[in-house]
């Protein structure tokens, strides 16, 4: 009789433990937390670059970066006026939720309303190791082709947004949205989905409105738990 051992799976279970561990001390300082996860290239960083810039007048903001070596992606972050931690992976293709926390004790949550996160470039992992942020968000771009869903279906099954960016490519670059959405729906039917450019600035005050009412909610059901 062999005794199998899924280390995968275990590995996972810990990393899960640890996450709800995260979204407490979240939760505890009232920041609202997204991951933002993507392929290289997709726009993660002019993404949160745009974010960072339209809400800073109206909440504090802290972004954590994962990346393989480099802190370009944070330089940008704290360019655009966040408070900017970040992660060099050292390789490593994703963020866990140790890492998470060990950026966190970082930061002086309490003075912070919204923390995101930009995840590894990486289509295959990242969505499968939960950091315990408040929504897990796939930034999928036209160049990639739109039979993305078809061939990571992991990453489409394992977030609850889905924002469809560099939409002002379409007619340059042959992507047929309907096969693209089918994949999706069919993966993924409760998915929250955005379209957006960061170069033409079409969707943006979407994305951002969806921002602004998510930290909205979240602060007052807080305040209807105490
Ligand atoms: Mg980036
Ligand atoms: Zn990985």
């Amino acid at each position: 009789m062999v005794k199998r051992i899924s280390v995968i799976e275990n590995i996972l279970n810990a990393n899960d433990r640890l996450a709800g561990e995260n979204r407490a001390l979240l939760d505890a300082s009232g920041v609202y937390s997204l991951n933002l996860m993507a392929s290289p290239g997709a726009g993660k960083t002019s993404l949160i670059e745009h974010t960072i810039t339209r809400l800073s007048a109206l909440f504090n903001l802290a972004v954590i970066d994962g990346d393989l070596a480099t802190s370009l992606d944070a330089d940008r972050a704290a360019a655009a006026g966040a408070v900017a931690i970040q992660i060099n992976t050292g390789g490593e293709c994703h963020l866990d939720a140790a890492m998470l926390s060990q950026a966190l004790v970082q930061i002086d949550l309490d003075t912070i309303d919204l923390l995101i996160v930009e995840n590894v470039g990486n289509l295959i992992c990242p969505s499968s190791f939960k950091l315990g942020t408040h929504k897990d968000i796939l930034i999928a771009s036209i160049p990639e082709g739109d039979d993305k869903p078809y061939k990571y279906p992991t990453m489409y099954r394992g977030v609850d947004v889905l924002i469809l960016n560099k939409i002002d490519l379409l007619p340059y670059v042959e992507f047929d949205i309907d096969y693209f959405h089918q994949g999706v729906k069919q993966l993924n039917p409760d998915i929250e989905l955005f379209t957006t450019s960061c170069r033409t600035q079409e969707g943006l005050d979407t994305w951002i409105e969806w921002i602004n009412t998510s930290i909205k909610l979240r602060k007052r059901s807080i305040l209807a738990e105490t």
